[in-house]
């Protein structure tokens, strides 16, 4: 967990661009953003993935889903759409071993995803 990218930027000890923060939940500016709009949604606690969702932590995904939707609002975007996402394991396309979901907007999103 010390090693994780995410949990070192919910510490302030790598810079973001905070976007969002309450007690459970931080979001930041995607470094490499693929829409006009692209936030990275995390638990402050660490979970690896969604693989490791359970009982004893899953409220907070409702807390991100809930701030995705207050940022919508606050930026604009809610009305027009969105996309939130969540990239599980290597097929997922997951790069960073902290759980967290993207909020893509600004752009007409194509479906499928690659
Ligand atoms: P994923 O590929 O779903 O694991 O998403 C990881 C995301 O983290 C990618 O979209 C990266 O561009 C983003 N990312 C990696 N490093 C940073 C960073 N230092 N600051 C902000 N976003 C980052
Ligand atoms: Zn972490």
């Amino acid at each position: 967990m010390s090693d994780c990218l995410f949990c070192k930027i919910i510490a302030g000890e790598v810079p973001s661009t905070k976007v969002y923060e309450d007690d459970s939940v931080y979001a930041f500016l995607d470094i490499a953003p693929q829409a006009p709009e692209h936030i990275v949604f995390v638990p402050k606690t660490h979970i690896g993935s969604a693989n490791e969702i359970t009982a004893e932590n899953s409220a907070v995904v409702g807390k991100i889903f809930e701030a995705a939707a207050k940022v919508a609002k606050e930026r604009g975007f809610a009305e027009k759409g969105y996309r939130i996402v969540n990239n599980c394991g290597e097929d997922g396309g997951q790069t960073v071993g902290h759980l967290h979901f993207h909020l893509l907007a600004g752009r007409n999103l194509q479906w499928p995803p690659g």
